[in-house]
């Protein structure tokens, strides 16, 4: 097959899973109105399928500190921070993640999807091991791809799995990149993390937590699962990115191990792509202070998260195993996933549509995620929603 009959073929399978004409991937927003609603086509819709867990996106203090960096410093850097991009907003941003987890290091990378690529392939290499959780964002799986590590994958959220893994690794244990994430992205569920520390520590290998999803989300100041679990002293490294809690783009390391500033010098995505926008960090730093202070944001949030998942667990939907911002309602099939998709949408409600390979272990999925902004008619209303919808499904 050429290489142009391969993307016929994948474009073909693609049309079978999904009609023409249904939209539900990459679908046009016309217009954002607030942090909870929009327009696509003619349809004014409760958007319920965002990252925007502390419903920032349009928060006053986020777009004056953009609107000042542009009129100050212009739209873009035009190069790498090794080059000309390494602007004082880029290090002030360094200083205050630093100071927020009370670590020493911090690099700011351009993306999250950037930090996790960066941070991986700039700590293991050939002869080295990662032994990833299996529901790993495709970031990690890519970080492990470019560094040329041996990769092994561990059952999703079973530490003793991973610890029999690192029990045949022998001393390589100890030369071991072990990577969970916070909160995973589609079923919305959190790691184990404490079993995982002890299983680490026990193993002498080194630990990387993705709080993507987690960050502002979890623990008393939201630094994430890692303050939830209060483990901070045992995760060697936590990547993180802006493009959810933060409603901006661009990702971090933070680490006590004064090594992670030589990746600087040897992570190729970080030094080889711009620096992220004056406006970016600008909103950035100012979403992260909004975070810090945002115990009631918090508060609202997981009320919201806790109304929506009650409800509709009560209704009968199946859903993901704990309650939270992300709640993946999982389905028999791809096209009972559509309907409900197509349901929702004629209900003026824009959720997820995750279909296989894209949720863990070939599920269907309609992935909701709320945030703090929305409000408890709003949250009614989709619950009605579902409810309607129910005898579609079932
Ligand atoms: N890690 C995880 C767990 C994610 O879900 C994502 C994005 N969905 C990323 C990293 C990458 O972040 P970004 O989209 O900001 O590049």
């Amino acid at each position: 097959m050429s290489l142009l009959e391969k993307l016929d073929a994948a474009a073909a399978a693609r049309k079978a899973q999904l009609p023409e004409g249904v939209g539900a991937f990459g679908i046009p927003i016309e217009e954002s109105y607030s942090a909870t609603e929009a327009r696509i086509g003619e349809r004014r819709v409760l958007m319920l399928g965002t990252n925007n867990y502390l419903g920032l996106s349009f928060a006053p203090e986020c777009r004056e500190a953009a609107h000042r960096a542009i009129d100050q410093e212009g739209t873009g850097t035009t190069g790498s921070r090794m080059a000309n991009g390494n602007y004082y907003g880029h290090r002030a941003l360094e200083h205050e993640f630093a100071e927020f987890y009370n670590c020493r290091e911090c690099v700011v990378f351009t993306t999250g999807y950037q930090a996790n690529l960066g941070t991986i392939s700039g700590l293991v290499g050939p002869g080295d091991v990662v032994l990833i959780d299996g529901d790993s964002h495709a970031s990690i799986y890519d970080g492990c791809v470019l560094s040329g590590a041996d990769i092994l994958r561990f059952r999703h959220n079973d530490p003793a799995d991973l610890e029999k893994r690192l029990r045949r690794l022998g001393e390589r244990s100890r030369n071991t990149l072990v990577i969970v994430e916070g909160i995973y992205s589609m079923l919305g569920d959190q790691a184990p993390l404490a079993e995982i520390v002890a299983i680490k520590k026990a193993y002498q290998s080194i630990l990387l937590l993705d709080e993507a999803h987690s960050l502002g989300v979890l623990g008393e100041t939201g630094q994430g699962l890692v303050e939830k679990t209060g483990v901070n002293d045992d995760v060697d490294f936590i990547t993180g990115t802006f493009s959810k809690s933060l409603c901006g783009i661009g990702g971090f390391c933070v680490s006590n191990h004064s090594q992670l500033d030589q990746l600087r010098y040897v992570s190729h995505p970080y030094i080889f792509t711009a620096s992220p926008s004056p406006a970016t960090i600008a909103s950035t730093r100012a979403a992260l202070k909004l975070l810090r202070e945002g115990r009631l944001l918090r508060e609202q949030l997981w009320q919201n998260a806790r109304h929506l998942y009650s409800s509709l667990e009560k209704t009968g939907y199946r859903l993901g195993p704990h309650p939270g911002p992300i709640v993946a309602v999982l389905l028999d099939s791809a096209r009972q996933a559509l309907a409900l998709w197509n349901g929702l949408m004629e209900h003026d409600i824009y959720v997820n549509l995750v279909l296989p390979p894209a949720a863990p272990e070939g599920k269907s999925l309609v992935r909701c995620s709320i945030n703090a902004a929305h409000t408890t008619e709003q949250i009614d209303k989709v619950c009605d929603v579902f409810s309607k919808l129910y005898s579609t499904v079932a």
